[in-house]
């Protein structure tokens, strides 16, 4: 079934399109991404969204 995420902190999801509701989150209010997957794990969205961060170095 097609789901909503926020790929933010809150790691919220939603059954109809819209924006996190999240005020903590650091997506909070964007919007929410598309998702199909079966296992809740939204591994697709994920996938995508680790695209965009150029790896989470320490710098201790
Ligand atoms: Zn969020
Ligand atoms: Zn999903």
């Amino acid at each position: 079934m097609k789901h909503y995420v926020c790929t933010g902190t809150c790691g919220g999801t939603a059954e109809t399109p819209g924006t996190c509701q999240a005020s903590d989150c650091n997506r909070y209010d964007q919007p929410l991404k598309e998702c199909e997957c079966q296992d809740g794990l939204h591994a697709q969205i994920l996938e995508n969204d680790a695209n965009h961060q150029e790896g989470s170095r320490s710098t201790e």
